[in-house]
């Protein structure tokens, strides 16, 4: 059979622990058989980190600028722990944290149904995707200990020198805390972008919602640039594709989402998005079915797994034990970069290989051949719990039929 060709290259950004172990296998046992595999190579794992003084990771988020696509890897987010480990010159930061900042953009997280494997709220038949603005709001915020009978007040001045005060609270007969936070218009409007963007791409309706009844200024901001941009640059294609924008309080958002069959994109404030996709990761069975893509706003893509680097299943596997760590999120990353790839440069069979790979990952669990975590959840009666390696030669069998 002969090997599918790549016309443009894409980013491929390798990583840490037991998902680097995956990444191989991953390659040799279902990419590079079926695809002449064109990708910048760049080796995010914390030892070359530290040997670059962490060059490569902006090295790897200006080459995805460049070609557009991008396949990472779960990597490790050094701590104190980890400096000791890895014998660290400095505390990295977090290789997502830079990429996102380079390339500024959004997180959307999706996840992988599968028969046998039930949302807890079992009237979910579609994906809920989340999207989470990363920016700012109480994660950039100042914040402190207020004692009794002090005043706290809100000031700012304008580039003129102005001042503009107004009394946040006056703390008689009890100590207190007090909390600054703030947001930028780019920022929320970048995001407003990346979601309208991803809306059209999926082809699903977009959700938004915020608490603007009661943050009149703050929340509302963000309600009024979401709903500005709508009108002015995305209305007419949301028509056209027959999707829909749809604002709401946050709490009745809650509520509808409980209540809907899923297949649409929930945009979220950080804060909403941070609580809200874990009820939403929990809710659809596990975090290893669940994909996340970074999209900027300018329409570049970084495909990933939203778990870490299954720490745990890595020592087992040093230990020589056997593992049954589930795959799937990062395959879904590689299938994610390799059909965007082939839509970017009109390479269809690209895109169509890209299917077929998650029509024989499914086809897999549903058959009743999964890893440990998927066997704990799934209802199917078959079941039959495999290590990592035969969990890919099961899906390389299915992929190999369909791809004849
Ligand atoms: P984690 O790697 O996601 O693992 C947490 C637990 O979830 C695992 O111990 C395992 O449970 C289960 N799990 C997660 N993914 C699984 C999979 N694919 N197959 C089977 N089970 C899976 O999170 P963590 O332990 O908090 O973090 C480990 C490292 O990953 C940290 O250094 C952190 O910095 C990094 N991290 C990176 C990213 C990223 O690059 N995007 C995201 C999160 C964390 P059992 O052990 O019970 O089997
Ligand atoms: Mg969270």
């Amino acid at each position: 059979m002969a090997k599918i060709q790549m016309t443009t290259p894409i980013v491929e950004m390798d990583g840490d622990e037991m998902t680097r172990i995956l990444w191989k296998m991953i390659k040799d046992k279902l990419i590079l058989p079926f695809i002449d595999l064109k990708s910048e190579y760049y080796d995010l794992g914390l030892e070359n980190r530290e040997k670059t003084k962490d060059q490569v990771t902006i090295d790897s988020a200006e080459a995805t600028k460049k070609y557009g696509v991008a396949v990472k890897c779960a990597t490790i987010t050094p701590n104190a722990e980890r400096v000791k480990e890895y014998n660290l010159t400095q505390m990295w930061k977090s290789p997502n944290g830079t990429i996102r900042a380079i390339l500024d953009g959004t997180v959307f997280r999706t996840p992988i149904l599968v028969k046998g494997i039930t949302p807890y709220i079992s009237n979910w038949k579609k994906p809920i995707t989340i999207a989470r603005h990363a920016y700012g709001d109480v994660y950039k915020n100042t914040e402190m200990v207020v004692s009794e009978g002090s005043k706290a007040e809100l000031i700012v001045t304008d580039k003129y020198g102005n001042e503009t005060r107004q009394l946040i609270h006056e703390f008689k007969g009890s100590d207190g805390i007090i909390q600054g936070l703030h947001n930028v218009d780019k920022s929320i409007g970048s995001f407003a972008r990346a979601c309208f963007n991803f809306a059209l791409d999926k082809k699903e309706d977009l959700w938004f919602a915020t608490k603007d009844t009661i943050s009149k200024k703050y929340d509302h901001r963000f309600k009024d640039i979401f709903n500005e941009i709508f009108e002015k640059e995305y209305k007419e294609k949301f028509e056209k594709a027959g999707i829909t924008y749809f604002y709401t309080l946050i709490d009745d958002a809650v509520a509808r989402v409980v209540r809907s069959e899923g297949g649409y994109i929930w945009a979220c404030k950080n804060y909403d998005g941070d609580v809200m996709s874990d009820m939403v990761a929990t809710a659809f069975g596990s975090l290893a079915m669940m994909t996340s893509v970074l999209v900027s706003p300018d329409g570049i893509y970084e495909y990933e797994a939203a778990h870490g680097t299954v720490q745990r299943h890595y020592y087992k596997y040093l230990n020589g034990e056997s593992t049954s760590t589930n795959s799937v999120a990062t395959l879904f990353a590689w299938s994610g970069a390799l059909r965007k790839r082939g839509e970017l440069d009109g390479n269809t069979a690209l895109s169509d290989y890209a299917d077929k790979l998650e029509k024989a990952t499914i086809a897999t669990i549903e058959d009743g051949i999964m890893t440990g975590d998927l066997y704990l959840l799934s209802s199917l009666e078959n079941k039959k719990k495999v290590d990592s390696e035969t969990f890919l030669d099961e899906i390389n069998k299915r992929l190999t039929a369909l791809m004849a």
